[in-house]
């Protein structure tokens, strides 16, 4: 699917561009702590400026559950955004309303805005009519590049859409053609996923939807250890999703047949980094084939790490989402650390896009960002569009003509 693009608006040259970007960063005492959201809307922005559009941003930041909370306030990112775009980004301390038309209408030709925290508002999560009307007094046409939130039915990203001339931005441009093969089966072969994090339950759909269409899909992470639990491996203390034990047998047996008909393999860690908790201390520090009951296993141990490499040194086209391990923790990072540096080093000859959220978050922590071929912005929404459902916030948006 093709969406309309920022060329599809036709002359920007003094039109007030709503954009909506996902500025979601973290803040530590105060300041941006992390830079990576702001740097992927720079080509929308630049884009917009050379255009001569007076643009207007709005993004949410955190969970400040539909009322004001100095807490989540979006300055300090205007702050950090006029130094990393060499714009001067004036903000709004009013999302919509009289303050924020006044601000918007002032704005000249390349000028920047950015209006405060769309959460302090209950009408955005809800999708609101009205609110969606309030924010589109703002604006001439509409921009959504806020590729991670696009899973979300808000009003900043869906009930907007219908409200002005709207288009996607180079972000989400990117985010749809990195990810676009993947999901219509189209991407090289031999195609491998890499599953991690740590809840099974959040990646039981695209394992179901993925296995049938890739060649191999390598799970490690908490998420393993109830998979691991269902074919009777003692899994000591590890995390454990006891309801889903029987789906995460049905998973087994399916990949069994899979397995026997067409070769695809899902490979499961076969030796684990363990302790006995996770509290710095290294108490029970051990790689074990079998988790005794007193430790649980916090990373993939060597053997799995080799395994996983085994199946990804052919690999043409990978998918990753989800950590191996406990990667925040070191010594835990070491298996996340060794597949995303074997990755790194295909550079070139493997096409790697890595899911967002913390295999994002990781990847750049461990600093192989640069070395895969993409890394999505959005967690949840590039998992559910890989695995082929329809975003909301992509649906809203006209389809290119
Ligand atoms: P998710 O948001 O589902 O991708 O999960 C990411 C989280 O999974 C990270 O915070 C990791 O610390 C955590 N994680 C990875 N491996 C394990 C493990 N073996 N046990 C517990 N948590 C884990």
């Amino acid at each position: 699917m093709a969406y309309r693009r920022i060329d599809g608006l036709g002359e920007l040259r003094g039109k007030r561009a709503l954009v909506r970007v996902d500025l979601n960063v973290p803040l530590k005492e105060g300041a941006v702590a992390d830079d990576f959201r702001i740097l992927a809307i720079l080509p929308t922005l630049e884009r917009l400026r050379s255009a001569g559009a007076r643009v207007v941003l709005c993004s949410h930041l955190g969970r400040p559950k539909g009322t004001p909370n100095p807490e989540f306030s979006l300055e300090p990112v205007a702050a950090r955004l006029s130094e990393l775009s060499g714009a001067s980004v004036a903000f709004c301390s009013s999302t919509v309303g009289e303050e924020a038309e006044a601000a918007a209408a002032a704005l000249t030709d390349g000028e920047v805005l950015l209006l405060e925290n769309l959460r302090f508002q209950p009408g955005e999560k809800s999708n609101d009519p009205e609110f969606a009307a309030a924010l589109a007094k703002l604006g001439d046409v509409f921009i959504n590049d806020a590729f991670g939130v696009c899973h979300r039915a808000a009003a900043s990203v869906v009930a907007i859409a219908g409200l002005l001339p709207a288009a996607c931005g180079e972000l989400i441009a990117a985010e749809v053609d990195a990810l676009s093969p993947l999901r219509e089966g189209t991407a090289p072969r031999p195609f491998v996923v890499v599953l991690g994090g740590a809840k099974l339950g959040t990646k039981i759909p695209v394992l179901k939807a993925l296995l049938p269409r890739t060649d191999a899909i390598c799970v490690g992470g908490g998420m393993a250890y109830t998979l691991l639990k269902a074919m009777g491996k003692p899994i000591g203390g590890s995390r454990c999703e006891e309801d889903l034990l029987e789906v995460a047998g049905e998973i087994l047996e399916a990949s069994r047949l899979q397995m026997r008909e067409t070769g695809q393999e899902l490979v499961l860690p076969r030796d684990h980094v363990v302790a006995k908790a996770l509290d710095g201390s290294l108490e029970g520090y051990d790689v074990v084939e079998d988790v005794p009951d007193d430790v649980m296993a916090l990373d993939v141990g060597p053997a799995s790490v080799a395994e996983f490499i085994r199946v990804l040194r052919s690999a043409k086209t990978v998918f990753w989402n989800g950590p191996l391990g406990v990667f925040e923790q070191p010594p835990f990072h070491l298996g996340t650390e060794y597949v995303a540096s074997y990755l790194a080093g295909r550079q070139g000859d493997c096409h790697t896009i890595v899911g967002g959220g913390d295999s994002a978050a990781a990847t750049r922590q461990l600093g192989f960002a640069e070395r895969m071929s993409w890394v999505s912005t959005g967690g949840g929404a590039s998992l559910l569009f890989v695995q082929g459902e329809d975003l909301p916030g992509l649906s809203a948006l006209p389809a290119a003509s």
